[in-house]
């Protein structure tokens, strides 16, 4: 699902700006300048323009700003604290149990989420909860990124999910449709090689 502004002619809080997916911050007067220089930046570098970018530049707006601003039910989106905690320790127990991936494996998937819409941070501060808690035993020496937290699909903490093994991913999170993951995401890009896609 993709968010829309309630009123595109009201500069939002921050700027009319866009990242892209690799880190390139892009700013503009208004909207429509906006869209236009983004889609200069892929021309430039030679990249596929997506055919939906005014699109995606107006969700990724929405996802930092007042959800009073947006037009959508955006809170409903997110996931709360206690089903962040129910998804989280899910996949720490099979972190426990069934061993987990690499570090560099778990550092590339990182960046990943470092990078997506749906690394959400718009559910507080998650260090007193359990899930947070068995995760930094869990992973106590592993590498960790501090600029990922959940995930808006899974409802996990992206930390832990980036140690998952393959068949813990397809078990804990294969029913998800396909869909619903972004075309860069790691973890899709696993469950599609699962399918054989
Ligand atoms: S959708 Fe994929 S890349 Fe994005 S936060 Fe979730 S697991 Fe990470």
């Amino acid at each position: 699902m993709f968010y829309h502004l309630k009123k595109k002619r009201m500069d939002p809080p921050g700027g009319w700006y866009f990242v892209t997916d690799d880190n390139f911050f892009i700013k503009a007067g208004n909207f429509d300048k906006l869209v236009t220089q983004v889609k200069r930046h892929f021309d430039v570098n030679s990249q596929e323009i997506p055919v939906d970018v005014a699109t995606l530049i107006e969700d990724q707006i929405c996802r930092r700003i007042p959800a009073s601003l947006v037009l959508e039910d955006i809170f409903n989106r997110f996931p709360t604290e206690g089903e962040i905690d129910k998804s989280t320790r899910k996949v720490v127990t099979k972190l426990r149990q069934e061993g987990m991936v690499a570090d560099d494996t778990a550092t590339s998937r990182q960046e990943s989420c470092k990078n997506c819409r749906y690394n959400s941070w718009r559910h507080g501060c998650f260090s007193c909860s359990v899930a947070s808690r068995l995760t930094a035993f869990t992973l106590r020496g592993r590498p960790e990124s501090t600029r990922i937290k959940a995930c808006d699909i899974t409802h996990s903490l992206c930390n832990p999910m980036s140690f998952m093994q393959e068949k813990v991913s397809v078990e804990l999170f294969g029913k998800i449709p396909i869909d619903e993951y972004p075309e860069r995401c790691w973890l899709r890009k696993l469950l599609e090689k699962n399918n054989g896609e």
